[in-house]
């Protein structure tokens, strides 16, 4: 299983680290061409806003559709997550807008900016062990989509048939299972 980590801002050698461990084989994407030769791309955290501004001047948002489209599968973490959603709150504009839900950024407040945590997950058996960093959350889903886990009652991490999506930062602990789960996703998509 080969999967690509965008490498236009984040942490790209962790998630990389985080792939491995989980059974498949990590690449850094710096270049459109180069998702012809992967099954599978995780789209990192970082700043949405900054992310989705790269996307744009290195023709990223046709080109990762089109990746979509053919049915491969897409990780978003964090600000990954937001740049999947087809609704932002407070009406900015979307990026990729592949996944259907509606995002809220910078969720959590101040109090709350950075904190870790253990998730029930969907899928997982016991509790995942997630980093928050000024996270965002989903307010609401479509029929298609499925929540994974929640944390106080919101949504943190949902699937859409080929695309996953969490709030938090999975690559930053030594827990892997959710790339496991991402891996597992891309094998069974060939
Ligand atoms: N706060 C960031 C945003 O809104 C996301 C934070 C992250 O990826 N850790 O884009």
């Amino acid at each position: 299983m080969k999967i690509g980590v965008l490498a236009l801002q984040g942490a790209v050698a962790e998630h990389i680290r985080s792939v491995e461990l989980a059974g498949g084989v990590g690449f850094s994407i710096k270049k459109v061409e180069q998702l012809n030769d992967i099954d599978g791309l995780i789209i990192p955290g970082g700043e949405s806003t900054t992310i989705g501004k790269l996307m744009r001047k290195y023709n990223f948002i046709d080109a990762i559709r089109q990746f979509s489209a053919a049915g491969k599968p897409i990780f978003g973490t964090c600000a990954g997550l937001i740049v999947l959603a087809e609704r932002i709150a407070g009406g900015e504009e979307p990026h990729l807008g592949l996944m259907n839900m509606t995002v809220s950024r910078n969720a959590f407040g101040r109090q709350r900016e950075s904190f870790e945590t253990d998730l029930q997950m969907v899928g997982i058996e016991e509790t995942v062990r997630a980093v928050f960093i000024r996270a965002p959350l989903i307010q609401s889903i479509g029929d298609e989509v499925t929540v994974l886990s929640m944390y106080q009652d919101e949504i943190v991490t949902a699937r859409q048939g080929h695309l996953l999506a969490c709030s938090f930062h999975p690559e930053l602990t030594d827990d892997y299972r959710l790339h496991q789960y991402f891996v597992q996703m891309v094998e069974s998509s060939l």
